[in-house]
């Protein structure tokens, strides 16, 4: 019966869109995903800059330079702001204009 066979084949191409139609759902699956992924990367980059310490030269009450968290010649601890917890070079605060702490 011509029929049955056109019903098979109905049959056989239904399966084969069903398969195209998963194929598909992958496609976009992972596409999602990467997608998330990027954005993610994106904002842990934003947030390493953000937290990178920033290098800013202070001049310890011994003299010396130092751009690294205690002083390299006495030990000292360079002078920080205790509302914005900066380092600050200056007399004042450029920020919140407090005199800055020794955090001795
Ligand atoms: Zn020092
Ligand atoms: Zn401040």
């Amino acid at each position: 019966m011509p029929l049955d066979k056109l019903n098979r084949t109905l049959t056989k191409v239904n399966r084969t869109l069903a398969t195209v139609n998963r194929t598909q759902n992958t496609v976009r699956n992972t596409t999602n995903q990467v997608k998330r992924g990027k954005q993610e990367r994106e904002r842990n980059q934003q947030k390493q800059q953000q937290n990178a310490p920033e290098e800013i030269p202070w001049t310890c009450k011994c003299g010396a330079q130092n751009i690294t968290n205690f002083c390299g010649t006495c030990g000292g601890s360079p002078p920080v702001c205790p509302n914005c917890n900066i380092i600050i070079d200056t007399p004042f605060c450029p920020d919140c204009g407090t005199p800055p702490s020794t955090g001795v």
